[in-house]
């Protein structure tokens, strides 16, 4: 009796559930301390002391009707404005409150600019490898998802490709960095690129086409590498950000989009993702965690403790024989699957009580993605597992 659309949704879901439940197998049969769960980006590094505080303070202080109650369906005004003066003193940026949408999550505000924006048909582009769920947040809006095959040399996007998929119906194009599953950062001269692409399709075919920055790990990322901020290399760009990173708070949903004042149609996008954050059934972000995080503005985890399973994994694994990038941020590593079938190689690693997730999950097949956002002991603890697992390749 479930709709059509669902049925292959609740198929798929079940597919992640039985790897979660595997994981629970052998944990019973091995023991929780002899598996190395590294499947899912559920942070391990502890919110900032920061947001235990203000929780503490907001709640005993403030007016329970200001923080539990109703307000515009965009979030509160005095938020919004200290996230865009946030986002002002870091980048350089000239935004105001009208800029900003408190969003629940990156989820949540991808789900309401793609409700703000598409029509049925529209096509978003995406560069593999990409996080799975864009498929779902573009078809819940009969959008259809249209994927550039990766560049596996260095998961800079393939630039040759876009240039040629972009079309009449070409609505939006998402890009993320610090990207899932590479943990690869899209370089100055990448974006640039990009952006003049999209100018000059833009010209060539009378549409505007929004670059919608997905961005959960922006202040996940190692060796001081920047980060460009898009809103300054593309008018049309919308930025996606959440707290579930940054501040360790995935559960708690919260994040905000950017909508910057130069884009085509801004009042009427404005308009729509307002109302979207509404009839989607959010309603608004949630509001004691949007007062939270304009009082922890300038908070952020101890990025330093991921860095150290990243160089941990990394120098033993490619010491070890395994092929990958080091990445620059997020908390993944993207490893190119022995024996070249990454759904056979993440069924061996299981053999050794390691759980890793398949590329083509990603759409990129040949890899598998290793979440490193785990106990330091759980990396090495399964790096005699993983030296063993190219022994039996060799
Ligand atoms: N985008 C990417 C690339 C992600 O990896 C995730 C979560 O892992 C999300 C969006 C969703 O994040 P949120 O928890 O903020 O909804």
């Amino acid at each position: 009796m479930i709709s059509e659309k669902m049925v292959s949704l609740v198929q798929n879901s079940s597919v992640i559930r039985a790897m979660f439940e595997e994981g629970r197998e052998l944990a019973n049969i091995y023991g929780e301390e002899n598996v190395f769960d590294f499947s899912i980006g559920n942070p391990s590094v502890e919110p900032p002391i920061e947001v235990k505080e203000a929780i503490i303070d907001i709640i005993t202080n403030d007016s329970p009707n200001l923080v539990h109650g109703y307000m515009n369906n965009s979030g509160y005004e005095d938020v919004r404005e200290v996230v865009a003066k946030h986002i002002n003193n870091t980048h350089g940026t000239t935004f105001v409150g009208e800029n900003i949408v408190m969003t629940v999550g990156a989820a949540g505000g991808l789900n309401v600019i793609f409700k703000a924006l598409l029509n049925k048909d529209d096509e978003v582009i995406v560069f593999a490898p990409y996080f799975g769920e864009y498929r779902n947040y573009v078809s819940n809006y009969d959008g259809v998802l249209v994927e550039i095959s990766p560049n596996t040399v260095d998961f800079q996007p393939n630039l040759d490709e876009f240039k040629k998929k972009i079309t009449i119906k070409t609505k939006a194009v998402i890009v993320n960095t610090p990207n899932n599953p590479t943990g690869v950062v899209y370089s100055e001269e990448t974006i640039c690129k990009l952006a003049s692409i999209l100018e000059e399709k833009q010209k060539e075919f009378g549409t505007s086409i929004y670059l919608i920055s997905d961005e959960p790990y922006r202040e996940l990322v190692y060796d001081g590498v920047e980060v460009p901020y898009l809103t300054k290399y593309y008018k049309n760009t919308v930025v996606g950000y959440s707290y579930s990173k940054s501040l360790s708070l995935p559960g708690e949903r919260i994040g905000y989009l950017v909508l910057p004042s130069e884009m085509d149609d801004f009042l009427n996008v404005s308009a729509a993702v307002n109302v979207a954050n509404r009839i989607l059934g959010y309603v608004n972000a949630p509001s004691l965690m949007q007062r939270v995080v304009a009082r922890c503005i300038d908070a952020k985890v101890d990025v330093e403790i991921y860095n150290r399973n990243r160089e941990e994994l990394y120098n033993n694994l490619t010491a070890f024989g395994y092929h990958c990038i080091k990445p620059q941020g997020a908390f993944y590593l993207f490893i190119e699957a022995l024996g070249g079938d990454d759904f056979a190689f993440a069924n061996a690693a299981k053999k050794h009580n390691i759980l890793i997730v398949p590329g083509t999950s990603f759409g990129c097949p040949g890899y598998c993605r290793i979440a490193y956002c785990v106990d330091y002991s759980k990396v090495t603890g399964a790096l005699a597992g993983f030296e063993k697992l190219v022994k039996e390749y060799q």
